[in-house]
């Protein structure tokens, strides 16, 4: 059991998906380690740049490392959401065994540029690569904006015909962060993707739908799924309510741990989700 890539764990995933937590510190690390102890599920751990710019990008996967020595599974570390060309190197010498470039805001010709150059530098240090295409984030659109935003098959073709990326992001109706009132997502054209390449899917911001919405999004193709706003939210949620408990408390590993159990309680519900496992 040991560290392999994101495309390592996708690659085979037929009706269920891989889940990629992301941590912000070494009580998120933690949570996710203590969980995947006991279910022993393959997991992706993954971080955002401006996670490695509060704590260090050699920091992350070092911590990830040592919690998850004695976890017989395998398992990713991923860069989510890399900005930069730049930035993608330097997780691959710190440890990163998996990286996302998110070109999605470029032209489409530009998104290939970035992202095939991201692959020639990855794929001979057996580092996996997500690309991104469409939008992912927008809150509350009307229909023709949303239209505008949805992934087009024909340049998903294209995208990973020019760059062989190895998973590709799509935009379908999810959000990052916050969902105001109740997210719409496009499962046809999940499926209509999927039909068209062989590319693993991925699902960002899966934080606030519902458990039937993210079956509905397994079965048409997605095999791997971001999770972030619930767990942060868990965290500060568990962190202030230890904290309101008792107003003596000063040693963080006490009102800390409080706040671990509350990320496993959302870690758990998710890897059942996503691994369809019985409640
Ligand atoms: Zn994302």
């Amino acid at each position: 059991m040991a560290l392999v890539s994101s495309y390592d764990l996708m690659k085979n995933a037929k009706n269920f998906a891989i889940p990629a937590f992301n941590i912000d510190n070494l009580e998120g690390a933690i949570a996710v380690a203590e969980v995947i102890r006991n279910l022993r599920t393959p997991v992706i751990i993954q971080t955002i740049p401006r996670t490695l710019n509060y704590g260090g990008i050699a920091t992350y996967p070092a911590m990830i490392k040592a919690l998850m020595s004695d976890c017989s599974v395998d398992y990713a570390i991923h860069l989510d959401h890399g900005n930069s060309y730049d930035l993608v190197t330097q997780c691959a010498n710190c440890g990163f065994s998996s990286v996302m470039i998110d070109g999605s805001a470029l032209s489409l010709k530009e998104n290939i540029l970035l992202t095939k150059k991201v692959v020639d530098y990855a794929f001979p240090l057996n580092i996996s690569v997500e690309g991104e295409l469409g939008i992912i984030g927008g809150k509350e659109e009307n229909e023709f904006e949303a239209e505008a935003r949805y992934t087009k098959v024909g340049e998903a073709v294209e995208f990973v015909e020019a760059t062989n990326v190895s998973s590709l992001a799509i935009g379908v109706g999810t959000a990052h962060g916050v969902y105001i009132g109740t997210p719409v997502i496009n499962i046809k054209r999940i499926a209509e993707i999927h039909a068209a390449i062989k590319t693993p899917l991925v699902l960002h911001g899966a934080s606030g739908l519902s458990d039937t919405t993210v079956s509905d999004c397994i079965a048409a193709g997605i095999t791997k799924i971001n999770f972030a706003t619930e767990l942060r939210q868990a965290f500060t949620k568990g962190l202030r309510t230890a904290l309101n408990k008792d107003a003596e408390v000063y040693d963080p590993k006490l009102y800390m741990r409080d706040a671990i159990d509350a990320i496993k309680e959302v870690l758990h519900s998710k890897i059942r989700l996503c691994y369809k496992l019985n409640k």
